[in-house]
Protein backbone atom coordinates (compact mmCIF):
# COMPACT_ATOMS: atom_id res chain seq x y z
CA UNK A 1 0.00 0.00 0.00
CA UNK A 2 0.84 3.41 -0.21
CA UNK A 3 1.81 5.66 2.79
CA UNK A 4 3.20 8.53 4.18
CA UNK A 5 6.65 6.81 6.13
CA UNK A 6 8.33 9.06 8.47
CA UNK A 7 11.72 7.49 8.18
CA UNK A 8 14.20 10.16 9.79
CA UNK A 9 13.24 13.74 11.50
CA UNK A 10 12.54 16.66 9.61
CA UNK A 11 10.37 17.14 6.30
CA UNK A 12 13.13 15.25 4.12
CA UNK A 13 12.32 12.20 6.46
CA UNK A 14 8.58 12.00 5.62
CA UNK A 15 8.16 9.77 2.55
CA UNK A 16 5.36 8.46 0.39
CA UNK A 17 6.44 5.02 -0.10
CA UNK A 18 4.96 1.87 -1.41
CA UNK A 19 5.15 -0.42 2.45
CA UNK A 20 3.11 -3.62 3.24
CA UNK A 21 -0.60 -3.69 3.99
CA UNK A 22 -1.09 -3.60 7.54
CA UNK A 23 -1.25 -7.56 9.27
CA UNK A 24 -4.21 -7.70 11.42
CA UNK A 25 -3.98 -8.87 14.91
CA UNK A 26 -7.38 -10.85 16.76
CA UNK A 27 -9.58 -8.52 17.73
CA UNK A 28 -8.26 -5.74 15.06
CA UNK A 29 -9.87 -4.66 12.42
CA UNK A 30 -8.60 -3.24 9.03
CA UNK A 31 -10.17 0.30 7.86
CA UNK A 32 -9.55 1.59 4.03
CA UNK A 33 -8.64 4.73 4.47
CA UNK A 34 -10.49 7.27 2.72
CA UNK A 35 -9.57 10.84 4.33
CA UNK A 36 -7.90 11.83 6.83
CA UNK A 37 -6.59 15.86 7.82
CA UNK A 38 -3.19 17.34 9.43
CA UNK A 39 -2.78 18.32 13.17
CA UNK A 40 -0.29 19.81 15.05
CA UNK A 41 0.69 17.08 16.55
CA UNK A 42 1.83 15.42 13.30
CA UNK A 43 4.25 18.13 12.73
CA UNK A 44 5.62 17.46 16.42
CA UNK A 45 5.55 14.00 15.23
CA UNK A 46 7.76 14.46 12.01
CA UNK A 47 10.09 16.81 13.94
CA UNK A 48 10.84 16.25 17.39
CA UNK A 49 8.36 13.57 18.65
CA UNK A 50 10.44 13.47 21.87
CA UNK A 51 8.50 12.65 25.39
CA UNK A 52 6.38 9.80 22.84
CA UNK A 53 7.48 6.04 22.63
CA UNK A 54 7.82 5.02 19.60
CA UNK A 55 10.40 3.56 16.72
CA UNK A 56 11.45 4.59 13.54
CA UNK A 57 9.96 4.27 10.93
CA UNK A 58 6.03 5.13 11.74
CA UNK A 59 3.34 5.95 9.47
CA UNK A 60 2.42 9.16 10.50
CA UNK A 61 -1.50 10.70 10.95
CA UNK A 62 -3.83 10.69 13.83
CA UNK A 63 -7.07 11.67 11.82
CA UNK A 64 -8.32 9.11 9.64
CA UNK A 65 -12.18 7.85 8.52
CA UNK A 66 -12.88 5.23 5.41
CA UNK A 67 -14.25 1.90 5.42
CA UNK A 68 -13.78 -1.63 7.11
CA UNK A 69 -12.34 -4.06 5.12
CA UNK A 70 -11.42 -6.94 7.22
CA UNK A 71 -12.58 -7.67 11.03
CA UNK A 72 -13.14 -10.79 13.56
CA UNK A 73 -16.47 -12.74 12.45
CA UNK A 74 -17.70 -12.03 15.99
CA UNK A 75 -16.96 -8.29 15.46
CA UNK A 76 -19.35 -5.81 15.87
CA UNK A 77 -18.51 -4.49 12.69
CA UNK A 78 -18.95 -5.44 9.24
CA UNK A 79 -16.91 -5.25 6.07
CA UNK A 80 -18.25 -1.47 3.85
CA UNK A 81 -18.99 0.38 7.19
CA UNK A 82 -18.40 3.70 7.26
CA UNK A 83 -16.26 4.63 10.22
CA UNK A 84 -14.34 7.26 12.22
CA UNK A 85 -10.89 6.01 13.65
CA UNK A 86 -10.92 6.68 17.48
CA UNK A 87 -7.27 7.04 17.45
CA UNK A 88 -6.06 6.39 21.08
CA UNK A 89 -5.76 2.26 21.70
CA UNK A 90 -6.84 2.03 25.30
CA UNK A 91 -6.84 -0.15 27.78
CA UNK A 92 -10.39 -1.20 28.96
CA UNK A 93 -8.61 -2.29 31.94
CA UNK A 94 -7.66 1.04 33.88
CA UNK A 95 -9.33 2.58 36.13
CA UNK A 96 -9.54 5.54 33.89
CA UNK A 97 -11.19 3.17 30.87
CA UNK A 98 -13.51 1.67 33.46
CA UNK A 99 -15.22 5.38 33.98
CA UNK A 100 -15.09 6.18 30.58
CA UNK A 101 -11.98 8.38 30.35
CA UNK A 102 -10.15 7.11 27.65
CA UNK A 103 -8.04 10.12 26.90
CA UNK A 104 -6.43 9.47 30.34
CA UNK A 105 -5.83 5.81 30.08
CA UNK A 106 -2.50 4.51 31.88
CA UNK A 107 -1.88 2.13 28.83
CA UNK A 108 -3.21 4.29 25.69
CA UNK A 109 -1.13 4.03 22.33
CA UNK A 110 -1.84 6.37 19.83
CA UNK A 111 -2.37 5.83 15.88
CA UNK A 112 -0.16 8.07 14.75
CA UNK A 113 2.29 8.87 17.63
CA UNK A 114 2.91 4.77 19.08
CA UNK A 115 1.82 3.33 16.52
CA UNK A 116 1.15 3.03 12.82
CA UNK A 117 -1.21 5.84 11.88
CA UNK A 118 -3.52 7.00 9.01
CA UNK A 119 -1.52 8.63 6.05
CA UNK A 120 -1.71 5.67 4.47
CA UNK A 121 -4.57 3.42 2.56
CA UNK A 122 -4.80 0.97 5.07
CA UNK A 123 -4.83 0.67 8.98
CA UNK A 124 -5.15 -2.03 11.66
CA UNK A 125 -6.88 -1.18 15.31
CA UNK A 126 -8.56 -2.73 17.89
CA UNK A 127 -12.37 -2.87 16.74
CA UNK A 128 -13.81 -1.13 19.36
CA UNK A 129 -11.67 1.78 18.39
CA UNK A 130 -14.24 2.30 15.39
CA UNK A 131 -17.37 4.91 15.49
CA UNK A 132 -20.24 4.60 12.70
CA UNK A 133 -20.46 7.82 10.77
CA UNK A 134 -23.61 9.10 10.54
CA UNK A 135 -24.75 8.13 6.59
CA UNK A 136 -24.72 11.77 5.55
CA UNK A 137 -21.96 13.43 6.87
CA UNK A 138 -19.06 12.44 3.91
CA UNK A 139 -15.61 11.20 4.68
CA UNK A 140 -13.79 14.78 3.76
CA UNK A 141 -15.77 16.56 6.40
CA UNK A 142 -15.84 13.77 8.76
CA UNK A 143 -11.94 13.17 8.29
CA UNK A 144 -11.22 16.71 9.57
CA UNK A 145 -13.01 15.97 13.27
CA UNK A 146 -11.07 13.17 15.02
CA UNK A 147 -8.45 15.40 16.79
CA UNK A 148 -9.52 18.85 16.42
CA UNK A 149 -13.37 18.70 16.91
CA UNK A 150 -12.83 16.29 19.49
CA UNK A 151 -10.52 18.03 21.63
CA UNK A 152 -12.25 21.31 21.29
CA UNK A 153 -15.41 19.72 22.61
CA UNK A 154 -14.08 18.16 25.69
CA UNK A 155 -12.80 21.28 26.40
CA UNK A 156 -15.74 23.14 26.01
CA UNK A 157 -18.29 20.82 28.05
CA UNK A 158 -15.58 17.93 29.57
CA UNK A 159 -14.92 19.05 32.79
CA UNK A 160 -16.49 22.44 33.66
CA UNK A 161 -19.23 22.91 30.43
CA UNK A 162 -19.53 26.04 28.88
CA UNK A 163 -23.57 26.70 29.23
CA UNK A 164 -25.61 28.91 27.29
CA UNK A 165 -24.84 32.77 28.09
CA UNK A 166 -21.54 32.64 28.96
CA UNK A 167 -19.01 34.06 27.57
CA UNK A 168 -15.59 32.42 25.73
CA UNK A 169 -12.25 33.86 24.73
CA UNK A 170 -10.89 31.82 22.04
CA UNK A 171 -7.27 32.74 21.62
CA UNK A 172 -5.42 32.30 18.03
CA UNK A 173 -8.19 31.71 16.26
CA UNK A 174 -7.25 30.06 12.70
CA UNK A 175 -5.61 26.97 13.91
CA UNK A 176 -8.05 23.99 13.93
CA UNK A 177 -8.86 23.08 17.53
CA UNK A 178 -9.21 27.05 18.08
CA UNK A 179 -11.98 27.15 15.21
CA UNK A 180 -13.82 24.25 16.24
CA UNK A 181 -13.80 25.87 19.40
CA UNK A 182 -15.77 28.88 17.72
CA UNK A 183 -18.13 27.02 16.15
CA UNK A 184 -19.13 24.56 18.84
CA UNK A 185 -19.40 27.53 21.89
CA UNK A 186 -21.61 29.13 19.51
CA UNK A 187 -23.90 26.26 18.95
CA UNK A 188 -23.83 25.95 22.60
CA UNK A 189 -25.39 29.71 22.87
CA UNK A 190 -22.07 31.47 24.41
CA UNK A 191 -21.12 34.39 23.30
CA UNK A 192 -17.69 34.27 21.36
CA UNK A 193 -14.95 36.09 21.47
CA UNK A 194 -11.72 35.98 19.85
CA UNK A 195 -7.96 36.84 19.33
CA UNK A 196 -6.40 36.43 16.00
CA UNK A 197 -3.35 38.07 13.92
CA UNK A 198 -4.98 40.08 11.07
CA UNK A 199 -8.22 41.47 10.08
CA UNK A 200 -9.16 39.04 7.15
CA UNK A 201 -8.99 36.06 9.75
CA UNK A 202 -10.81 38.00 12.12
CA UNK A 203 -13.87 37.92 9.52
CA UNK A 204 -13.53 34.40 9.30
CA UNK A 205 -13.92 33.84 12.64
CA UNK A 206 -16.97 36.23 12.56
CA UNK A 207 -18.23 34.03 9.63
CA UNK A 208 -17.42 30.68 11.81
CA UNK A 209 -19.92 31.95 14.66
CA UNK A 210 -17.19 34.80 16.50
CA UNK A 211 -19.63 37.42 17.62
CA UNK A 212 -16.10 39.96 18.12
CA UNK A 213 -12.53 40.12 18.22
CA UNK A 214 -9.24 41.55 18.83
CA UNK A 215 -6.42 41.71 16.30
CA UNK A 216 -3.58 40.98 18.72
CA UNK A 217 -0.94 42.65 16.77
CA UNK A 218 -2.24 45.87 17.31
CA UNK A 219 -4.38 46.03 20.72
CA UNK A 220 -4.06 44.96 24.24
CA UNK A 221 -6.00 41.80 24.26
CA UNK A 222 -7.72 42.09 28.13
CA UNK A 223 -8.38 45.49 27.65
CA UNK A 224 -10.46 45.37 24.32
CA UNK A 225 -11.96 42.06 26.38
CA UNK A 226 -12.55 44.39 29.31
CA UNK A 227 -14.51 46.79 27.07
CA UNK A 228 -16.15 44.52 25.26
CA UNK A 229 -17.61 42.67 28.67
CA UNK A 230 -18.48 45.83 30.37
CA UNK A 231 -15.28 45.43 32.61
CA UNK A 232 -16.41 42.14 33.84
CA UNK A 233 -14.01 39.62 31.49
CA UNK A 234 -15.03 36.48 30.58
CA UNK A 235 -16.18 33.38 31.95
CA UNK A 236 -14.09 31.18 30.05
CA UNK A 237 -10.37 31.37 28.11
CA UNK A 238 -9.80 28.13 25.77
CA UNK A 239 -6.01 28.81 25.17
CA UNK A 240 -3.78 26.63 23.24
CA UNK A 241 -0.97 29.10 22.20
CA UNK A 242 0.83 29.16 25.62
CA UNK A 243 3.61 31.48 26.60
CA UNK A 244 3.02 34.24 23.92
CA UNK A 245 -0.74 34.99 24.92
CA UNK A 246 -1.43 33.61 28.53
CA UNK A 247 -0.87 36.85 31.04
CA UNK A 248 -3.35 38.48 28.38
CA UNK A 249 -5.60 35.33 28.82
CA UNK A 250 -5.98 35.90 32.63
CA UNK A 251 -5.90 39.28 32.37
CA UNK A 252 -9.36 38.71 30.29
CA UNK A 253 -11.06 36.33 32.83
CA UNK A 254 -13.47 37.41 35.36
CA UNK A 255 -13.45 36.78 38.70
CA UNK A 256 -13.45 32.88 39.37
CA UNK A 257 -13.53 32.66 35.92
CA UNK A 258 -11.81 29.60 34.15
CA UNK A 259 -9.11 29.27 31.53
CA UNK A 260 -8.54 25.99 29.47
CA UNK A 261 -5.20 24.80 28.06
CA UNK A 262 -4.49 22.31 25.26
CA UNK A 263 -1.30 23.14 23.52
CA UNK A 264 1.81 25.42 24.02
CA UNK A 265 2.50 26.12 20.68
CA UNK A 266 4.72 29.31 22.00
CA UNK A 267 6.24 27.63 24.59
CA UNK A 268 4.79 25.83 27.55
CA UNK A 269 6.42 28.26 30.71
CA UNK A 270 4.50 31.31 31.00
CA UNK A 271 4.50 33.03 34.22
CA UNK A 272 2.27 31.39 36.48
CA UNK A 273 1.07 35.12 38.32
CA UNK A 274 -0.25 33.11 41.42
CA UNK A 275 -1.13 36.32 42.86
CA UNK A 276 -3.63 36.76 40.49
CA UNK A 277 -4.73 33.49 40.42
CA UNK A 278 -5.67 32.67 44.40
CA UNK A 279 -6.87 36.63 44.55
CA UNK A 280 -9.22 36.39 41.72
CA UNK A 281 -9.75 32.63 42.26
CA UNK A 282 -9.27 31.56 38.88
CA UNK A 283 -9.48 28.24 37.56
CA UNK A 284 -6.82 26.49 34.92
CA UNK A 285 -7.09 23.16 33.70
CA UNK A 286 -5.73 20.89 30.96
CA UNK A 287 -7.12 18.88 28.49
CA UNK A 288 -6.46 16.84 25.91
CA UNK A 289 -8.16 14.63 22.79
CA UNK A 290 -11.60 13.40 23.92
CA UNK A 291 -13.29 10.24 25.28
CA UNK A 292 -15.58 7.47 23.26
CA UNK A 293 -18.87 9.45 24.10
CA UNK A 294 -17.28 12.61 23.69
CA UNK A 295 -16.53 12.09 20.50
CA UNK A 296 -20.07 10.08 19.58
CA UNK A 297 -21.85 13.69 20.83
CA UNK A 298 -19.55 15.59 18.21
CA UNK A 299 -20.33 12.88 15.34
CA UNK A 300 -24.01 13.29 16.33
CA UNK A 301 -23.41 17.25 16.00
CA UNK A 302 -21.96 16.64 12.49
CA UNK A 303 -24.19 14.05 11.22
CA UNK A 304 -27.55 16.52 12.00
CA UNK A 305 -25.85 19.25 10.11
CA UNK A 306 -25.35 21.71 13.43
CA UNK A 307 -21.92 22.02 12.66
CA UNK A 308 -19.95 21.92 9.74
CA UNK A 309 -16.10 21.90 9.92
CA UNK A 310 -14.30 24.58 8.51
CA UNK A 311 -11.74 23.35 6.07
CA UNK A 312 -8.58 25.54 4.76
CA UNK A 313 -7.34 23.51 2.20
CA UNK A 314 -7.61 20.16 0.40
CA UNK A 315 -4.34 17.96 -0.55
CA UNK A 316 -3.56 14.44 -1.70
CA UNK A 317 -1.73 11.95 0.09
CA UNK A 318 1.32 12.40 -2.54
CA UNK A 319 0.98 16.34 -1.62
CA UNK A 320 1.78 15.61 1.92
CA UNK A 321 5.18 17.65 1.89
CA UNK A 322 2.56 20.71 0.71
CA UNK A 323 0.07 20.22 3.27
CA UNK A 324 2.68 20.25 5.82
CA UNK A 325 3.24 23.79 4.78
CA UNK A 326 0.00 24.89 4.87
CA UNK A 327 -0.68 23.78 8.37
CA UNK A 328 2.33 26.05 9.16
CA UNK A 329 1.38 29.05 7.22
CA UNK A 330 0.41 32.26 8.94
CA UNK A 331 -2.98 32.96 7.15
CA UNK A 332 -4.39 29.31 7.60
CA UNK A 333 -7.91 29.13 8.86
CA UNK A 334 -9.55 25.57 10.20
CA UNK A 335 -8.25 22.23 8.62
CA UNK A 336 -5.80 21.25 6.14
CA UNK A 337 -7.86 18.31 4.86
CA UNK A 338 -5.77 14.97 2.63
CA UNK A 339 -7.86 12.62 0.42
CA UNK A 340 -6.00 9.57 1.32
CA UNK A 341 -8.22 6.79 -1.17
CA UNK A 342 -9.39 9.07 -3.39
CA UNK A 343 -12.76 8.85 -2.07
CA UNK A 344 -14.42 12.08 0.00
CA UNK A 345 -17.97 11.68 -0.66
ZN1 LIG B 1 -6.93 2.26 30.12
Amino acid sequence: MKAAVLEARGAEGLKVIDVPDPVRAPGEAVMKVHASSLNRVDIYMRDVGQGISHALPIILGVDGVGEIVECDRESPLRAGQRVMLFATNFCRRCDYCLSGDQPLCIHARIAGEHRNGCYAEYVSMPDYCFLSLPDNLSYEHAGVLPAAYVTAYRMLFGKRCLEPGETVLVVGAGGGVAVACIQLAKLAGAHVFVTTSSSEKLKKAIAAGADDGVDYTSEAVSARILELTAGRGVDMVVDSVGEASWSESLRSLRRGGRIVTCGATTGGNPSAELQRMFIRQLELYGSTGGSLNEARKLLSLAGSREIEPVIDSRFSLDEIGAAFERLQAPDRFGKVALCVGGQTG
